[in-house]
């Protein structure tokens, strides 16, 4: 099943709002409220499209996530010393190894040149180890990307858990906590931030935010239950 659509909300007009979820994709749906949303979840990928697209029209305040067939791998590649662009070895990869890259970014802040390779979920370390040692006549090494956060933050809305792509809700400052995207704030540097998430005296994206802790804390929680069994 495709992952849930979280309405910000209820919808003001709830008949008129099912009828025309119903209009594109029939009965395929079931509701779910909690305390202060309207979940909606499709049956197929097709339809969790629809619905999405349609949510978008109408201007609901809305977000969701990626459905986990889209979920990608990230890979950190390094030893191309000689800094090729991104492209050449985009084409080196798709030449020589038959392997499509989705995304290649040069990372930033490195001493030496390291690269951020985007892929779909199939490849996997275990195999580029193996099979791809050289690119573009360069002997390279390939690791794991490890974010440093162990969730994502949407740039947007600044919530914790779903990412920028998938969010259809009302921007919020990351530094002010306003109703406007970060980059138009008009604050400038700012001496007293205010945090979107618990209005708290730090930016939304800090690690000392007590809601970021609670939702780190919940995570560390789910992963000892599972270790243990
Ligand atoms: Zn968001
Ligand atoms: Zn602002
Ligand atoms: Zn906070």
């Amino acid at each position: 099943m495709p992952p849930p659509i979280i309405v910000h909300g209820f919808f003001d007009n709830y008949a008129q709002a099912v009828g025309k979820i119903q209009k594109e994709i029939g009965n395929n749906f079931t509701v779910k409220f909690t305390k202060n949303n309207t979940n909606i979840f499709c049956k197929s990928k097709e339809q969790w499209t629809k619905v999405n697209k349609l949510l978008n029209e109408q201007q609901v305040e809305f977000h969701t996530y990626i459905p986990a067939e889209e979920k990608t791998h990230a890979f950190v590649l390094r030893g191309l010393d000689q800094r090729p662009t991104p492209k050449e070895i985009a084409e080196d990869l798709e030449n020589n190894y038959n392997l499509l890259a989705d995304k290649i970014y040069e990372m930033k802040g490195t001493a030496r040149p390291l690269y951020l390779v985007v892929m779909d979920k199939n490849i996997t370390i275990d195999k580029l180890e193996k099979h791809i040692r050289i690119v573009l006549y360069t002997k390279v090494q390939w690791e794991r990307h490890q974010n440093n956060k162990l969730i994502v933050q949407c740039h947007r809305c600044q919530e914790w858990g779903h990412a920028t792509s998938n969010c259809h809700a009302n921007p919020k400052c990351l530094k002010c906590a306003g109703p406007h995207l970060t980059r138009e704030c008009e604050h400038g540097h700012l001496n007293s931030p205010k945090c979107a998430n618990c209005n708290g005296d730090h930016v939304a994206n800090s690690t000392m935010c007590p809601i970021y802790i609670k939702k780190i804390e919940f995570i560390n929680q789910l992963r000892q239950t599972k270790d243990t069994k």
